[in-house]
């Protein structure tokens, strides 16, 4: 049996959308599932759009999505010759043709077209011409489509589509400069690295019967063709900015776990009853085209927020302490000499919705608060809030261990002695240690932040109520 092999081909002009995120995931997981390969092409033909640093984007966003490639990245502009050759093929095979037309001969073939309200194209001028070549134009050359028949996709997400060849016109296979075009490139690269499946966006699926008879006219075995449905926004229009962000890396900046993100993606036009949440040996093993389906798939942020929350929750210490160092360090927090990043995640897992939430919350066990809430403090400080507070601190400072037990204790002990509800103590000594009145457990929060710490900045505090 033939080996599946599947490709990646994004264009290196801007950052990864997250639609080609999910047409990578795809074609990983239809590789990975049967024991094939995945390729990474880079089209790159594009000069004056393609650029060094997309392609790092491109790089960067495989890596951090974990999407590992059997081969490539490969780029197409080191295989012009490559392309030139195959061409020459197609011209003495009688498959191609110069065509020598002006910019104002094809202009006014398209307007005479519509004027005809037919649709604007090439009218198939020097396709079976033998006159002398007129002087100083440099010919492009165009692929001579069948005249007559269809082409029938065999998509294996959409089902058959057929194609009239008449609707087809001889495309543009080498431009007048000698460069190739993207479909011509693109049929050579399927052909040449043997990919056995091409499952790609549905905004291609135009470009697919013009393929195909290239394919046909070199004699190459025909790809499986499967074209995926679009991604939407909740509004049901194509998904843009306006509906979130679309690259890939913004979501590792936001803090979303990649494993999150996946998942979301496998999710997106795949289903598999109502399953939601995937593993990736989950995904590798249940992915099928047969599932994927025919029309629109909406990003739902809302979702993919609680896909994360999911992973965050369920995600093993090392992988939470580091992408939240990560997102600490990012957020210019130095976290030498204060608790352990693991610690600090493991108790903010179940309140944050992001790394980088996780990270806001994070701070304040590395930093005393640079400020206090406006709010907080016109609700919970005043002297006699101080007075409160240099009792805490009294008690605190004499306790034998600074565990969590210990701690409430203490806190309770504290109120009795002053003769107080719970939130008299609670409620400033939370904004205290942290700068506001969110924060998890107190006593569990003051205990991983450390007695050291504590005490410096009930110390803080009790200045700041007084001089109110
Ligand atoms: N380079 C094309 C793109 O980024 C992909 C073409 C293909 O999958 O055949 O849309």
């Amino acid at each position: 049996m033939t080996k599946v092999r599947t490709r990646f081909p994004p264009s290196p002009t801007g950052y990864l959308h997250i639609g080609s995120a999910r047409t990578a995931l795809f074609n990983y997981l239809f590789a990975r599932q049967n024991g094939g390969e995945f390729v990474l092409r880079i089209e790159d033909t594009d000069r004056e759009r393609s650029t060094e640093e997309a392609v790092q984007v491109i790089m960067d966003s495989m890596e951090w999505m974990g999407l590992d490639y059997d081969e490539g990245p490969i780029f197409q502009t080191q295989r012009f010759d490559r392309y030139r050759e195959v061409v020459n093929q197609l011209l003495d095979a009688g498959h191609a043709y110069r065509c020598y037309c002006t910019p104002e001969e094809l202009t006014a073939m398209r307007e005479t077209a519509m004027a005809k309200k037919e649709k604007p194209r090439y009218n198939g001028y020097w396709r079976d011409r033998s006159d002398t070549p007129p002087e100083g134009i440099d010919p492009v050359i165009r692929f001579k489509n069948p005249t007559s028949g269809a082409v029938v996709i065999e998509d294996a997400v959409k089902g058959p589509i057929t194609v009239e060849n008449s609707e087809l016109d001889d495309l543009v296979i080498l431009r007048s400069d000698g460069t190739p075009t993207y479909n011509l490139c693109v049929v050579v690269d399927d052909m040449d690295m043997e990919i056995t499946h091409v499952i790609r966006g549905d905004d291609h699926v135009n470009n697919t019967p013009r393929q195909i008879n290239i394919f046909n006219a070199l004699g190459a075995k025909l790809p499986v063709f499967a074209h995926l449905p679009m991604i939407l926004g909740e509004d049901g229009k194509r998904m843009s900015k306006r509906h979130g962000a679309v690259s890939v890396m913004q979501y590792a900046e936001d803090g979303y776990l990649r494993d999150a993100l996946l998942n979301h993606l496998v999710r997106l036009g795949w289903s598999h009853g109502d399953q939601e949440v995937f593993s990736q040996d989950e995904m590798i093993k249940l992915f099928s085209l047969d599932n994927v389906n025919k029309s629109g798939a909406v990003f739902d942020v809302k979702k993919l927020d609680w896909l994360n929350q999911q992973y965050l929750q369920s995600a093993s210490a090392e992988t939470l302490a580091e992408g939240l160092s990560e997102h600490l360090i990012k957020a210019g927090v130095d976290t030498t000499g204060g608790p352990e990043v693991a610690v600090v995640a493991d108790l903010l897992r179940d309140r944050a919705k992001t790394l980088a939430e996780m990270a806001k919350g994070a701070m304040p066990f590395y930093q005393a608060p640079a400020e206090y809430d406006e709010k907080a403090v016109k609700k919970q400080f005043s002297a006699d809030a101080g007075t409160r507070l240099q009792a805490v601190h009294d008690n605190l400072a004499k306790l034998d261990e600074f565990t969590p037990e210990a701690i409430d204790a203490c806190l309770q002990s504290t109120v009795t002695e002053l003769d107080v509800g719970f939130g008299k103590v609670g409620l400033p000594l939370r904004v205290a240690v942290t700068g506001n009145t969110a924060s998890p457990a107190l006593d569990q929060t003051l205990s991983i932040m450390g007695r050291e710490a504590v005490l410096q900045r009930l110390v803080a505090a009790v200045q700041y109520c007084q001089s109110l």
